[in-house]
């Protein structure tokens, strides 16, 4: 509800003057049980942090997280352990955040080591279980990250993630280092241990192809908001903001004979310390109007759990 984060920053060497990074700028979302809700937005949109906050990795500067009727900044210490081990993540990079020192059974073993009271023999029985679920072997238990390939040290990630049975995983670009092919193979993966488990999943990435099979919602942020927000299917045929559309114009379309008019984005992000007023978007917007520059839109309802925040929203082509 209303989430925010803020870093402070001096405004120069000889100034006084503190301005904010607004890395999170007022997100209200909700995010239903069983459901995989994608979060896509150029890097430096805040995506990732919004999932660093869920999981109480970061603090918000305003703004509250509730989890299971619950708000998470008033937990005493107990539920606090219980929510944290429900909600857990998945990373980019499955060989930085694999420790390269440890073996696969202390690497998935490790949450279980501080969450729970098994014996060794206990806590390895649990680990190969948790292999034989992501598919992998159990004789790999004794091995080391570098001697996988990247599909398989995710898995292994995936593992450890799902130790200690959480309801919530986010997973921040948890597909985007890896090959094509591989990618796929890992998003089936993480669509059966769903159906499965009854996980919920906040999947974070930078481009919506890599969102589009697995979510069942998707929020597309720029510059710390969320400027559009549907189920998946109404968000790939009638997007209502300039920003969706064109992030899907970069998506390639597989007929050639439909030729969708297509918006390419105009330079970079801009500086996320000194937004553009108004519509953020305006410097990059092929539609934008000078009461763009002027006022910023609202979020605005298009149909059952479809918003979007533009003063002209597309019509459908
Ligand atoms: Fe473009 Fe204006 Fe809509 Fe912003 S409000 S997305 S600048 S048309
Ligand atoms: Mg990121």
């Amino acid at each position: 509800k209303k989430l925010k984060k803020y870093y402070p920053f001096k405004k120069g060497v000889f100034s006084s003057e503190v301005g904010h990074v607004r890395a999170v700028d007022g997100l209200d979302f909700t995010v239903q049980q069983g459901e995989t809700l994608g979060i896509v937005g150029e890097s430096g949109c805040g995506k990732s942090t919004v999932g660093q906050m869920i999981l109480q990795l970061l603090e918000p500067t305003e703004g509250e997280i509730w989890f299971q009727g619950k708000n998470v900044s008033t937990l005493n210490k107990s539920e606090m352990k219980e929510a944290r081990r429900n909600l857990q993540m998945i990373f980019q990079d499955p060989y930085s955040s694999l420790n390269p020192r440890m073996r696969v059974e202390d690497i998935v073993g490790e949450p279980l080591k501080i969450f729970e009271r098994y014996s060794k023999k206990e806590r390895r029985e649990k680990v190969a279980e948790l292999l034989r679920l992501v598919g992998l072997d159990t004789h790999h238990l004794n091995r080391h990250p570098h001697e996988f390939s990247g599909g398989q040290r995710q898995r292994i990630g995936i593992a450890r993630a799902l130790a200690l049975n959480p309801k919530i995983i986010v997973c921040d670009e948890a597909v985007s280092a890896l090959d094509v092919s591989i990618q796929s193979q890992i998003l089936n993966l993480l669509h059966k241990l769903q159906n499965e488990l009854g996980l919920t999943y906040i999947f974070i990435a930078h481009g919506l192809p890599a969102v589009k099979h697995i979510s069942d919602r998707v929020a597309v942020m720029y510059l710390g908001r969320i400027v559009e927000l549907a189920d998946r299917d109404t968000l790939f045929a009638n997007p209502k903001h300039p920003y969706t559309k064109a992030l899907l114009s970069a998506v390639p379309i597989p007929d050639p004979f439909q030729r969708k008019e297509r918006i390419v984005l105009q330079g970079d992000l801009p500086n996320p310390a000194a937004p553009p007023s108004g519509c953020h978007f305006h410097t990059r917007c092929p539609y934008a109007q000078p009461l763009c520059e002027k006022k910023t839109p609202e979020l605005s309802a298009y149909g059952k759990g479809h918003v979007a925040a533009c003063h002209f929203p597309l019509e459908v082509d």
